[in-house]
Protein backbone atom coordinates (compact mmCIF):
# COMPACT_ATOMS: atom_id res chain seq x y z
CA UNK A 1 0.00 0.00 0.00
CA UNK A 2 1.45 3.37 -0.81
CA UNK A 3 1.94 5.89 2.10
CA UNK A 4 -1.31 8.00 2.60
CA UNK A 5 -1.37 11.94 1.96
CA UNK A 6 -1.15 13.94 4.85
CA UNK A 7 -1.83 17.63 6.24
CA UNK A 8 -0.80 19.53 9.52
CA UNK A 9 -2.62 21.56 11.59
CA UNK A 10 -1.33 24.68 13.13
CA UNK A 11 -2.29 27.70 15.41
CA UNK A 12 -0.46 31.02 15.16
CA UNK A 13 1.76 31.02 18.29
CA UNK A 14 0.72 33.20 21.09
CA UNK A 15 3.73 34.44 22.87
CA UNK A 16 7.33 35.27 21.45
CA UNK A 17 8.57 32.46 23.63
CA UNK A 18 6.51 29.69 21.45
CA UNK A 19 7.46 31.25 18.24
CA UNK A 20 10.39 29.42 17.69
CA UNK A 21 8.81 25.96 18.75
CA UNK A 22 6.13 26.14 16.26
CA UNK A 23 8.85 27.10 13.50
CA UNK A 24 10.96 24.07 14.39
CA UNK A 25 7.67 21.98 14.28
CA UNK A 26 6.68 23.27 11.41
CA UNK A 27 10.09 22.86 9.58
CA UNK A 28 9.80 19.53 10.87
CA UNK A 29 6.61 18.45 9.53
CA UNK A 30 7.51 19.97 6.49
CA UNK A 31 9.85 17.58 6.19
CA UNK A 32 7.04 14.86 5.85
CA UNK A 33 6.08 16.74 2.20
CA UNK A 34 2.54 17.28 3.24
CA UNK A 35 -0.71 18.13 0.68
CA UNK A 36 -0.75 21.62 2.73
CA UNK A 37 -0.05 22.60 6.13
CA UNK A 38 -3.00 24.62 7.58
CA UNK A 39 -2.87 27.44 9.88
CA UNK A 40 -6.25 27.88 12.42
CA UNK A 41 -7.88 31.81 12.59
CA UNK A 42 -8.45 33.67 15.46
CA UNK A 43 -11.55 36.21 15.10
CA UNK A 44 -10.85 39.39 15.99
CA UNK A 45 -8.50 42.63 17.24
CA UNK A 46 -4.92 40.66 17.94
CA UNK A 47 -5.77 37.37 17.24
CA UNK A 48 -6.66 37.86 13.76
CA UNK A 49 -3.67 40.50 13.32
CA UNK A 50 -1.70 37.25 14.18
CA UNK A 51 -3.36 34.98 11.64
CA UNK A 52 -2.16 37.33 9.12
CA UNK A 53 1.19 37.88 10.56
CA UNK A 54 1.84 34.55 10.19
CA UNK A 55 0.14 33.14 7.05
CA UNK A 56 2.26 35.83 5.38
CA UNK A 57 4.94 34.56 6.93
CA UNK A 58 4.32 30.86 6.78
CA UNK A 59 3.85 31.43 2.82
CA UNK A 60 7.12 33.27 2.25
CA UNK A 61 9.01 30.79 4.26
CA UNK A 62 7.47 27.35 4.61
CA UNK A 63 8.41 26.23 1.64
CA UNK A 64 4.69 23.77 1.23
CA UNK A 65 1.56 24.87 0.02
CA UNK A 66 -0.53 26.86 3.04
CA UNK A 67 -4.43 26.52 3.68
CA UNK A 68 -5.65 29.82 5.79
CA UNK A 69 -8.12 29.23 7.81
CA UNK A 70 -10.59 32.00 7.89
CA UNK A 71 -13.75 32.35 10.45
CA UNK A 72 -16.44 34.76 9.31
CA UNK A 73 -19.17 35.09 12.20
CA UNK A 74 -16.62 38.14 13.91
CA UNK A 75 -16.26 40.25 11.09
CA UNK A 76 -18.20 42.08 8.61
CA UNK A 77 -18.67 41.24 4.85
CA UNK A 78 -16.60 44.10 3.60
CA UNK A 79 -13.65 43.14 6.77
CA UNK A 80 -13.71 39.29 5.52
CA UNK A 81 -13.79 40.62 1.53
CA UNK A 82 -10.76 42.66 2.27
CA UNK A 83 -8.49 39.79 4.07
CA UNK A 84 -9.26 37.39 1.24
CA UNK A 85 -8.20 39.97 -1.24
CA UNK A 86 -5.15 40.62 0.40
CA UNK A 87 -4.26 37.34 1.09
CA UNK A 88 -5.01 36.16 -2.44
CA UNK A 89 -2.76 38.72 -3.34
CA UNK A 90 -0.10 37.71 -0.89
CA UNK A 91 -0.28 33.95 -2.59
CA UNK A 92 -2.80 32.11 -0.51
CA UNK A 93 -4.99 29.71 -3.10
CA UNK A 94 -6.81 27.66 -0.24
CA UNK A 95 -9.38 28.46 2.04
CA UNK A 96 -10.65 26.42 5.07
CA UNK A 97 -13.81 28.34 5.07
CA UNK A 98 -15.79 28.78 8.88
CA UNK A 99 -17.69 30.30 10.48
CA UNK A 100 -16.72 30.42 13.59
CA UNK A 101 -18.65 31.13 17.16
CA UNK A 102 -19.68 34.36 17.70
CA UNK A 103 -17.48 35.96 20.45
CA UNK A 104 -19.27 36.35 24.06
CA UNK A 105 -20.29 39.67 25.13
CA UNK A 106 -19.80 40.90 22.04
CA UNK A 107 -22.36 42.05 19.56
CA UNK A 108 -21.81 40.43 16.06
CA UNK A 109 -21.31 42.97 12.80
CA UNK A 110 -25.00 43.19 11.40
CA UNK A 111 -23.59 43.15 7.54
CA UNK A 112 -21.37 39.79 7.98
CA UNK A 113 -21.70 36.25 6.73
CA UNK A 114 -23.75 34.27 8.58
CA UNK A 115 -22.39 30.52 8.43
CA UNK A 116 -19.60 28.73 6.47
CA UNK A 117 -22.28 28.28 3.28
CA UNK A 118 -22.52 31.97 2.67
CA UNK A 119 -18.55 31.97 2.53
CA UNK A 120 -18.15 29.36 0.99
CA UNK A 121 -20.82 31.00 -1.78
CA UNK A 122 -18.76 33.99 -1.89
CA UNK A 123 -15.27 32.05 -2.52
CA UNK A 124 -16.50 30.55 -5.48
CA UNK A 125 -18.46 32.99 -6.84
CA UNK A 126 -14.54 34.42 -7.35
CA UNK A 127 -13.34 31.37 -8.30
CA UNK A 128 -9.88 31.93 -6.83
CA UNK A 129 -9.13 29.74 -4.23
CA UNK A 130 -9.56 26.05 -3.42
CA UNK A 131 -12.00 25.75 -0.62
CA UNK A 132 -11.99 23.17 2.28
CA UNK A 133 -14.62 23.04 5.35
CA UNK A 134 -15.42 21.40 8.42
CA UNK A 135 -17.41 18.77 9.10
CA UNK A 136 -18.28 16.90 12.15
CA UNK A 137 -18.72 13.04 12.47
CA UNK A 138 -20.45 12.98 15.62
CA UNK A 139 -22.71 16.31 14.79
CA UNK A 140 -22.09 19.80 15.49
CA UNK A 141 -22.83 20.59 19.82
CA UNK A 142 -25.65 22.83 18.13
CA UNK A 143 -27.20 21.01 15.46
CA UNK A 144 -30.64 20.47 15.18
CA UNK A 145 -30.12 16.81 14.21
CA UNK A 146 -27.44 14.90 12.61
CA UNK A 147 -29.51 15.02 9.14
CA UNK A 148 -29.86 18.69 9.38
CA UNK A 149 -26.14 18.78 9.99
CA UNK A 150 -25.22 16.75 7.04
CA UNK A 151 -27.67 18.53 4.96
CA UNK A 152 -24.92 21.58 5.56
CA UNK A 153 -22.48 20.00 5.17
CA UNK A 154 -23.64 18.81 1.19
CA UNK A 155 -24.74 22.52 0.61
CA UNK A 156 -20.97 23.75 1.56
CA UNK A 157 -19.41 20.69 -0.88
CA UNK A 158 -22.06 21.73 -3.62
CA UNK A 159 -21.48 25.21 -3.28
CA UNK A 160 -17.63 24.77 -4.38
CA UNK A 161 -15.85 23.43 -1.59
CA UNK A 162 -13.23 20.31 -2.72
CA UNK A 163 -13.37 18.36 0.64
CA UNK A 164 -14.31 18.37 4.18
CA UNK A 165 -12.09 17.72 7.10
CA UNK A 166 -13.40 16.24 10.18
CA UNK A 167 -13.62 17.32 13.98
CA UNK A 168 -11.19 14.82 15.54
CA UNK A 169 -12.47 11.56 16.19
CA UNK A 170 -11.20 8.78 18.13
CA UNK A 171 -12.87 5.45 16.95
CA UNK A 172 -12.64 4.30 13.35
CA UNK A 173 -16.06 3.11 13.70
CA UNK A 174 -17.35 6.41 14.30
CA UNK A 175 -16.16 7.88 11.02
CA UNK A 176 -17.14 5.35 8.75
CA UNK A 177 -20.17 5.58 9.75
CA UNK A 178 -20.49 9.32 9.10
CA UNK A 179 -18.98 8.40 5.77
CA UNK A 180 -21.46 5.88 5.23
CA UNK A 181 -24.29 8.96 6.22
CA UNK A 182 -22.76 11.48 4.03
CA UNK A 183 -22.56 8.70 0.97
CA UNK A 184 -26.21 8.18 1.21
CA UNK A 185 -26.99 11.68 1.52
CA UNK A 186 -25.03 12.25 -1.93
CA UNK A 187 -22.29 13.52 -0.67
CA UNK A 188 -19.20 12.75 -3.27
CA UNK A 189 -16.41 14.90 -2.38
CA UNK A 190 -13.84 13.70 -0.19
CA UNK A 191 -13.89 13.72 3.82
CA UNK A 192 -10.98 13.46 5.65
CA UNK A 193 -10.48 12.27 8.98
CA UNK A 194 -9.13 14.76 11.53
CA UNK A 195 -6.85 12.88 14.21
CA UNK A 196 -6.05 14.47 17.39
CA UNK A 197 -2.59 12.86 18.53
CA UNK A 198 -3.44 12.31 22.44
CA UNK A 199 -1.66 14.38 24.97
CA UNK A 200 -2.86 15.27 28.44
CA UNK A 201 -6.00 12.67 29.38
CA UNK A 202 -7.66 14.67 31.67
CA UNK A 203 -7.37 18.60 29.19
CA UNK A 204 -8.37 16.08 26.68
CA UNK A 205 -11.77 14.99 27.84
CA UNK A 206 -12.85 18.34 28.94
CA UNK A 207 -11.41 19.94 25.95
CA UNK A 208 -13.95 17.38 23.85
CA UNK A 209 -16.59 18.18 26.30
CA UNK A 210 -16.61 22.12 24.67
CA UNK A 211 -16.39 21.10 21.25
CA UNK A 212 -18.99 17.53 20.98
CA UNK A 213 -16.27 15.17 20.13
CA UNK A 214 -16.06 12.10 22.59
CA UNK A 215 -13.54 9.99 24.33
CA UNK A 216 -14.45 6.54 24.43
CA UNK A 217 -14.03 4.68 27.70
CA UNK A 218 -11.28 2.35 25.78
CA UNK A 219 -9.09 5.44 25.17
CA UNK A 220 -9.72 6.36 28.90
CA UNK A 221 -8.63 3.18 30.11
CA UNK A 222 -5.26 2.75 27.80
CA UNK A 223 -4.04 6.64 28.84
CA UNK A 224 -4.90 6.10 32.69
CA UNK A 225 -1.24 4.11 33.85
CA UNK A 226 0.12 7.01 31.38
CA UNK A 227 -1.06 10.00 33.71
CA UNK A 228 1.80 12.08 34.48
CA UNK A 229 4.24 9.89 32.69
CA UNK A 230 4.76 12.33 29.51
CA UNK A 231 7.27 8.91 27.95
CA UNK A 232 4.31 6.49 28.26
CA UNK A 233 1.93 9.21 27.02
CA UNK A 234 3.30 9.93 23.99
CA UNK A 235 3.95 6.02 23.21
CA UNK A 236 0.48 5.04 23.58
CA UNK A 237 -0.44 8.61 21.09
CA UNK A 238 1.63 6.51 18.49
CA UNK A 239 -0.09 3.27 19.16
CA UNK A 240 -3.74 4.88 19.35
CA UNK A 241 -3.03 7.08 15.70
CA UNK A 242 -1.52 4.45 14.24
CA UNK A 243 -4.47 1.89 14.66
CA UNK A 244 -6.92 4.57 14.05
CA UNK A 245 -5.18 4.91 10.70
CA UNK A 246 -4.57 1.91 9.56
CA UNK A 247 -8.24 0.75 10.36
CA UNK A 248 -9.01 3.41 8.01
CA UNK A 249 -6.75 2.94 4.86
CA UNK A 250 -7.93 -0.64 5.24
CA UNK A 251 -10.99 1.11 4.42
CA UNK A 252 -10.06 3.10 1.24
CA UNK A 253 -9.09 6.30 3.00
CA UNK A 254 -5.85 8.37 1.94
CA UNK A 255 -5.88 11.33 3.30
CA UNK A 256 -5.59 12.44 7.05
CA UNK A 257 -5.29 15.74 8.68
CA UNK A 258 -3.52 15.85 11.91
CA UNK A 259 -4.04 18.68 14.74
CA UNK A 260 -0.47 19.00 15.35
CA UNK A 261 -1.00 21.76 18.33
CA UNK A 262 2.13 23.02 17.36
CA UNK A 263 4.03 19.88 18.03
CA UNK A 264 6.17 17.66 15.93
CA UNK A 265 7.70 14.40 18.21
CA UNK A 266 4.03 12.31 17.66
CA UNK A 267 2.72 13.29 14.35
CA UNK A 268 6.58 12.62 12.78
CA UNK A 269 6.07 9.21 14.60
CA UNK A 270 3.06 8.31 13.09
CA UNK A 271 3.84 9.21 10.03
CA UNK A 272 6.76 7.62 9.50
CA UNK A 273 4.98 4.44 10.57
CA UNK A 274 2.44 5.12 8.23
CA UNK A 275 5.86 5.10 5.54
CA UNK A 276 6.19 9.11 5.07
CA UNK A 277 9.62 10.40 5.20
CA UNK A 278 12.84 8.96 5.85
CA UNK A 279 14.30 8.10 9.54
CA UNK A 280 13.59 10.30 12.76
CA UNK A 281 17.38 10.47 12.96
CA UNK A 282 17.63 11.79 9.04
CA UNK A 283 15.58 15.00 9.77
CA UNK A 284 17.16 15.49 12.76
C1 LIG B 1 -11.38 21.25 10.56
C2 LIG B 1 -11.84 22.36 11.50
C3 LIG B 1 -11.11 23.54 11.54
C4 LIG B 1 -11.53 24.58 12.37
N1 LIG B 1 -10.77 25.73 12.40
C5 LIG B 1 -11.16 26.76 13.19
C6 LIG B 1 -10.42 27.99 13.21
O1 LIG B 1 -9.40 28.14 12.53
N2 LIG B 1 -10.87 28.99 14.01
C7 LIG B 1 -12.00 28.86 14.79
O2 LIG B 1 -12.36 29.80 15.49
N3 LIG B 1 -12.74 27.72 14.77
C8 LIG B 1 -12.36 26.67 13.99
N4 LIG B 1 -13.10 25.52 13.96
C9 LIG B 1 -14.32 25.43 14.80
C10 LIG B 1 -15.58 25.98 14.07
O3 LIG B 1 -15.40 27.35 13.80
C11 LIG B 1 -16.80 25.75 14.97
O4 LIG B 1 -17.06 24.39 15.09
C12 LIG B 1 -18.06 26.51 14.59
O5 LIG B 1 -18.99 26.39 15.65
C13 LIG B 1 -18.75 26.00 13.34
O6 LIG B 1 -18.08 26.37 12.21
P1 LIG B 1 -18.48 25.70 10.79
O7 LIG B 1 -17.67 26.32 9.74
O8 LIG B 1 -18.51 24.25 10.91
O9 LIG B 1 -19.99 26.28 10.69
P2 LIG B 1 -21.19 25.95 9.72
O10 LIG B 1 -20.82 24.99 8.66
O11 LIG B 1 -21.80 27.23 9.31
O12 LIG B 1 -22.16 25.22 10.73
C14 LIG B 1 -21.74 23.94 11.21
C15 LIG B 1 -22.89 23.22 11.83
O13 LIG B 1 -23.28 23.90 12.98
C16 LIG B 1 -24.62 23.70 13.23
N5 LIG B 1 -25.06 24.95 13.79
C17 LIG B 1 -24.22 25.91 14.12
N6 LIG B 1 -24.88 26.92 14.69
C18 LIG B 1 -26.14 26.57 14.72
C19 LIG B 1 -27.31 27.20 15.21
N7 LIG B 1 -27.26 28.41 15.76
N8 LIG B 1 -28.47 26.57 15.07
C20 LIG B 1 -28.52 25.37 14.52
N9 LIG B 1 -27.44 24.72 14.06
C21 LIG B 1 -26.29 25.31 14.16
C22 LIG B 1 -25.23 23.19 11.97
O14 LIG B 1 -25.62 21.87 12.21
C23 LIG B 1 -24.10 23.16 10.96
O15 LIG B 1 -24.04 21.97 10.26
C24 LIG B 1 -12.71 24.44 13.17
C25 LIG B 1 -13.42 23.24 13.13
C26 LIG B 1 -13.00 22.20 12.31
C27 LIG B 1 -13.77 20.91 12.30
Amino acid sequence: MPPPRVSFEFFPPKSPATEAPFLEAVARLVRLQPSFISLTFGAGGSASARSDRWVRRLLAEAGTPLAAHVTCVGGSREEIDCLLASWHEAGVRHIVALRGDPPANEEAPRDRYLNALELVQALAQRGEMEISVAAYPESHPKAESPEADLHVLKCKLDAGATRAITQYVFDPELFLRFRDRAWHAGIRKPLVPGILPVGDIDSLVSFSRRCGASVPEWLLRRFAPARGNPALTSQLAVQTANEFCETLRREGVEDFHFYTLNRSTTVEAVCQELGLGGSLEEAA
